[in-house]
């Protein structure tokens, strides 16, 4: 029987009970997932499970194409796993999600971004160059343990970024067509833990307090991404990001302040608590006035998009209606995408 709401638990060093909560959960052989890069991650989990552990797979790459999971899920039973443990950022926990998806494996997410996947019923898998996207409540992990010590390693550009994601998620469900009293308030405590937390972060990476506060950031931006749909924010980053193959947590960053931007024309209320805790008046300018303080990437162009792109970008997202608290116009995506490739402010 599946949670429908992971369980969560923070705390410097947690990582270290993931023994436990296998054992709770009945788990007894756990294959550990991770992507090339955190393969020493993977390894010092496996360590701490001692002889129970399967073994680890560390081949989790973006936007989780089907061949890795097919992969993986021919390992996971070569070895005999009965259970996952995803250690890593959202490629990792897709990878976990798409072999629960397949397997019905439970799950123990140790999140090292700030992404927020692992508190969302959402899997976006890739096959032949094209992404889909699924919800279902039984590919989230039973538990997640967030452990800051984990998160320090991630480099400054990456953390803000990533930490951009999660807002993103949580700017975009202020106005959501789905939203309630319940998930507004869920919004701005993400909102509230990152305006807070990331500069105390970005003036020392290895500030355990603030990584920690940040990971309470992340929970409550990917909670609230799975209560609510979303809208021209991240429909646009998935067309930029996937079609040009630009990096998922940068493009974020890049397009964040001018969909808000756009969008605050039509819902000014509705965003106004965003602005207030950025000390803004406009929701988007505060967003890319916080951004540059951050040093986050501020242009397209920067991440590896040319200036032709322009135009497919805009047709491939106009051939894709979605619902939006404004009517998204060609002229009006053209105008926030020239200003996001440039690096110019929302509205120049
Ligand atoms: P990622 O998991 O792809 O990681 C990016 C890089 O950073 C990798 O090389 C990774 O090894 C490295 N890394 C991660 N944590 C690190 C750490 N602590 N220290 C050093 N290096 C570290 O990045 P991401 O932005 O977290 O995930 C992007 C993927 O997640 C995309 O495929 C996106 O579609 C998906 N995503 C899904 C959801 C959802 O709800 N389904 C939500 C957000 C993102």
């Amino acid at each position: 029987m599946r949670n429908t709401v992971p369980r969560a638990r923070f705390g410097r060093g947690i990582r270290h009970e993931v023994g436990t909560e296998l054992a709770a959960l009945n788990a007894g052989r756990p294959l550990v997932l991770a992507t090339p890069g955190q393969a020493e991650m993977a390894l010092e989990i496996a360590a701490d499970l001692g002889e129970c552990a399967a073994g680890i797979f560390t081949m989790a790459a973006m936007h989780t194409p089907v061949a890795v999971t097919e992969e993986a899920l021919a390992h996971a039973r070569s070895v005999g796993a009965d259970s996952l443990v995803a250690v890593g950022g959202g490629s990792t926990i897709g990878l976990a999600k798409a072999l629960a998806l397949r397997a019905d494996f439970p799950q123990v997410a140790i999140p090292t971004t700030y992404a927020g996947s692992e508190a969302t019923p959402i899997l976006g898998q890739t096959e032949n160059g094209v992404k889909t996207t699924l919800i279902d409540k039984k590919i989230l992990p039973e538990i997640i343990l967030y452990d800051p010590e984990l998160v320090v390693s991630l480099p400054q550009q990456m953390t803000v970024s990533s930490s951009l994601n999660a807002v993103a998620h949580a700017a975009e469900a202020l106005y959501a067509r789905e939203r309630t009293a319940a998930s507004t308030e869920t919004a701005l405590v993400g909102l509230q833990a990152f305006v807070t937390g990331l500069p105390n972060v970005i003036a020392d990476l290895s500030d355990l307090d603030a990584r920690e506060r940040t990971l309470r950031g992340a929970w409550a931006c990917g909670t609230v991404l799975g209560q609510v749909g979303m809208a021209l924010h991240h429909k646009l980053c998935h067309t930029v990001g996937g079609s040009f193959d630009l990096p998922h947590a940068d493009v974020h960053a890049v397009i964040l302040p001018h969909a808000i931007h756009y969008n605050s024309a039509a819902v000014p209320d509705l965003l106004a608590p965003l602005a207030t805790l950025l000390d803004g008046r406009d929701p988007g300018w505060a967003l890319w006035e916080f951004g540059k303080r951050m040093k986050a990437p501020l242009a397209l162009r920067d991440l590896g998009m040319e200036e032709y792109q322009i135009d497919r970008a805009v047709e491939i997202s106009m051939r894709n209606p979605y619902w939006n608290p404004r009517e998204v116009t060609a002229e009006g995506l053209t105008a926030i995408l020239r200003n996001a490739w440039a690096g110019n402010p929302p509205g120049a």
